[in-house]
């Protein structure tokens, strides 16, 4: 089964050579699908054949977004703290124990139910890879159940023991637990493991033992890093080789000069500042260093209930000082190398058939018209969704 998409007007590939500038844009393009990758991109005068075609209408063709860090195993919501959050209580991360109670009493079929409506809400704008954590159960029943509902949705399942110590457990206590007993029962549902290195969730030490552990168990390793303040997280991550170090917003030199030459993303999440109204990571001065920087919704019910990687990059932009190329590379390319996957996030032959036409004739139109529904079409490994 193939598929031909014509009469493409601008087609983002992630290519740098094999187009202009950091997208590496080409211009009157076809694309050849067949089964889940791409086989042929070409000029549209020498498009080859196909079982059925797609014509974009010279419109823009770009890779599936990959949203690399979401949390959405859980049950209930937070509307009513939003609500006073903007009436000017500050967030402080202890709204998380309020979505353990509700998603501990959830069935599986309601926590499947909640996070699948999420994935095609993220799906109907664009994204087609979409990392998923636990982190709401915080026991080893609980927490191994996330996972499993997680598999379900995604290959990319992150283990978020580590989140927050649960009201009644001793901290140290709740390190052992998390990097021994739940890590055993966690670790065959996930591919990655993560933790909440914060004054008020865990410390360096604390985070490097359960990291360390993890590690021993085959998991690769990602870190919410340096989100409310300076800490030592993104220097643990870059020390670990963690694929990505998350927020970033608190950076010092020091945090800057170790990101970059590392392997270690830094994955900016802007939805999380705007919903808890705090200043942005400055992105500016991360790529300017030399750091590879990618975008994330961090969807989760307390502080980014967000799916929309439109919205993401409309925020960087406009208010983290990205240019439009650099904000959608890093919803795309950057994604990918947050989740160190190589067959997504660009297009070009033998890359998945992830891609998303958009009813406009420019990425550009991603930030200058946001909050505007501009996703026509979205493949999947090959399937029109
Ligand atoms: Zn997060």
């Amino acid at each position: 089964m193939s598929i031909l998409i014509d009469n493409i007007g601008e087609l983002v590939t992630n290519e740098p050579d094999q187009g202009e500038g950091l997208l590496g844009i080409r211009r009157d393009v076809a694309v050849v699908i067949e089964g889940d990758r791409i086989a042929w991109i070409g000029p549209s005068a020498q498009k080859p054949p196909a079982d059925s075609r797609i014509d974009a209408h010279q419109r823009a063709v770009l890779p599936g977004f990959v949203d690399s860090h979401a949390h959405l195993v859980f049950a209930g919501d937070r509307a009513a703290e939003f609500g006073a959050r903007m009436a000017g209580e500050p967030y402080t991360g202890g709204g998380i124990r309020t979505t353990m109670a509700a998603t501990r009493a959830a069935s599986d079929d309601e926590l499947l139910g909640n996070a699948s409506r999420l994935v095609d809400e993220a799906r109907r704008q664009g994204t087609t890879t979409i990392e998923i954590k636990s982190g709401y159960g915080l026991n080893v029943a609980d927490e191994a159940r996330s996972l499993r509902v997680a598999g379900q949705l995604t290959t990319e399942t992150t283990f978020l023991g580590a989140h927050v110590v649960p009201a009644g457990s001793e901290p140290d206590a709740y390190v052992d637990l998390v990097r021994g007993e739940m890590l055993d029962a966690c670790a065959p549902y996930a591919k990655w493991i993560d933790v909440f290195c914060e004054r008020g969730a865990f410390d360096g030490d604390q985070t490097r033992a359960i990291l360390e552990a993890g590690a021993k168990k085959g998991l690769f390793l990602r870190v919410h890093a340096n989100q409310l303040t300076e800490g030592p997280g993104v220097r643990l991550a870059v020390e670990l080789d963690a694929a990505s170090a998350d927020h970033c917003t608190h950076l010092s030199d020091a945090d800057i000069a170790a990101l970059s030459g590392s392997n270690t993303v830094a994955t900016l999440l802007p939805g999380a500042e705007f919903s808890t109204r705090s200043p942005y990571p400055d992105a500016r001065r991360m790529i300017d260093a030399g750091v590879t920087v990618a975008l994330a919704t961090d969807c989760n019910p307390g502080s980014s209930y967000t799916s929309s990687m439109p919205f993401c990059i409309a925020l960087a932009v406009r208010d983290m000082r990205m240019t439009p190329a650099e904000a959608v590379h890093a919803a795309t390319a950057g994604g990918a190398r947050a989740l160190r996957r190589d067959d997504i996030g660009r297009l070009r032959p033998g890359a998945r058939a992830d891609l998303t036409v958009l009813d406009a004739p420019s990425h550009l139109h991603l930030a200058y018209r946001p909050g505007v529904p501009l996703i026509s079409t979205v493949l999947h490994n090959g399937v029109p969704q």
